[in-house]
């Protein structure tokens, strides 16, 4: 197995960090090394694994517990594998004293302890459309989105306005209760508070005792320009409320860009096909090429072959962050014109009758191997 660094390492953060310490550093980062800023970058990619995965660790309290207490090669899944059978995850478990409450009735002393703790609400995420000229421009959007917010009737609590919520009568108000179990003291969530240590006897009509309430909230985000499908915008703070006082989640906005009926793009080239006549072709013209801005004055050579590619600087879309743009890729076809009369067709063969070899160089050189194959 390979060595794996520290996740506060990776991070570059104190071991002593904050919740909301390790989100930041967690996006200065990621942005940094996204794989999306570093296109065939095998090192890039692997930094970026390692810290999503140094992340996932240090951001969910009770990992980063287990981390602490057990460090990389610590008991993730006590039976090996990952996972358990029937969807049974022991990596819930926090160490042997763990399992016992587990066989016990759910719920470890340790994730018992830290229920109570402050912790940082869900992250959530919406998938915006826009269209190909939005992503290349950058926009503002207003949308609609449903998230999970403290009840503000009960704020939170669950209890009926005017109630309070009772402590909870067997285990007095600790969320836990403890056995004896011969040499062996084994602790285990209350069964009649679920673990919070109180009591809702006259719940909270709008919330129904739960204390949250899903509500539906319009948010305006400021899409950059050059964004490209499948990249994200965070709005932090707009995601789920926090539990026991933490910090509110993000909202993370990914965007869904529409198809264009013209361009495509790689990055921040735009990509487009042109036809072009094959007399333009053979005798060069100055054509006008779309943009994502209005259209541009574009000369071809005389003599311009189909699948000819020209780069036209600047026309392309910029990276986000950035005013530079990258450049327009014209690939022009050459189109053979079809249903031609009478006239046209006498031209042609007069101009057929007209060439000496020399015009034709692709011709030529294959003639001439021809020739020299069968002499
Ligand atoms: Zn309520
Ligand atoms: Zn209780």
């Amino acid at each position: 197995m390979a060595t794996k660094r520290d996740y506060y390492e990776v991070l570059g953060v104190p071991k002593t960090a904050s919740v909301d310490d390790i989100k930041k550093a967690y996006r200065k980062l990621a942005k940094e090394c996204h794989p999306d800023l570093h296109p065939n970058d095998k090192d890039a990619e692997a930094r970026f694994k390692e810290l999503n995965e140094a992340n996932e660790v240090l951001s969910d309290p009770e990992k980063r517990a287990r981390y602490d207490q057990f460090g990389m090669d610590g008991p993730q899944n006590p039976f090996g594998g990952a996972g358990g059978a029937g969807g049974f995850d022991f990596s819930g478990f926090g160490g042997v004293g763990d399992i016992f409450d587990q066989l016990f009735g759910g719920g470890g002393m340790n994730s018992q302890a830290r229920r109570n703790a402050p912790r940082a609400g869900e992250d959530l995420q919406y998938e915006l459309k826009i269209s190909f000229e939005e992503a290349a421009n950058g926009c503002e959007k207003s949308f609609e989105f449903y998230r999970d917010e403290t009840c503000e009737v009960c704020g939170g609590t669950g209890a009926k306005p005017g109630t309070q919520p009772k402590t909870c009568p067997t285990c007095k108000g600790a969320g836990q209760v403890r056995m004896q179990g011969g040499f062996m003291v084994v602790t285990r969530p209350c069964t009649t508070c679920g673990g919070t240590g109180k009591i809702v006897t006259d719940k909270c009509q709008t919330c129904g005792g739960t204390g949250i309430k899903r509500v539906r909230r319009t948010a305006k985000v400021k899409i950059p320009a050059g964004i490209d499908n499948g990249q994200s915008v965070v709005l932090h703070g707009q995601g789920g409320p926090g539990v026991n006082g933490g910090p509110a989640g993000d909202l993370y906005i990914f965007v869904s860009v529409k198809p264009h009926k013209l361009f495509k793009r790689n990055g921040t080239t735009l990509l487009l096909d042109m036809p072009i006549s094959f007399t333009q072709a053979a005798l060069g013209a100055d054509i006008d090429v779309p943009t994502l801005n209005g259209t541009v004055k574009y000369h071809i050579p005389e003599g311009t072959q189909s699948e000819t590619e020209f780069r036209i600087k600047g026309q392309g879309l910029p990276r986000v962050g950035s005013t530079l743009k990258g450049d327009l890729l014209v690939h022009v076809k050459v189109e053979v014109p079809k249903r031609l009369n009478e006239k046209q067709k006498e031209i042609l063969r007069q101009f057929e009758s007209q060439t000496t070899g020399r015009e034709y160089e692709g011709s030529k050189t294959f003639l001439d191997k021809v020739k020299s194959l069968f002499g």
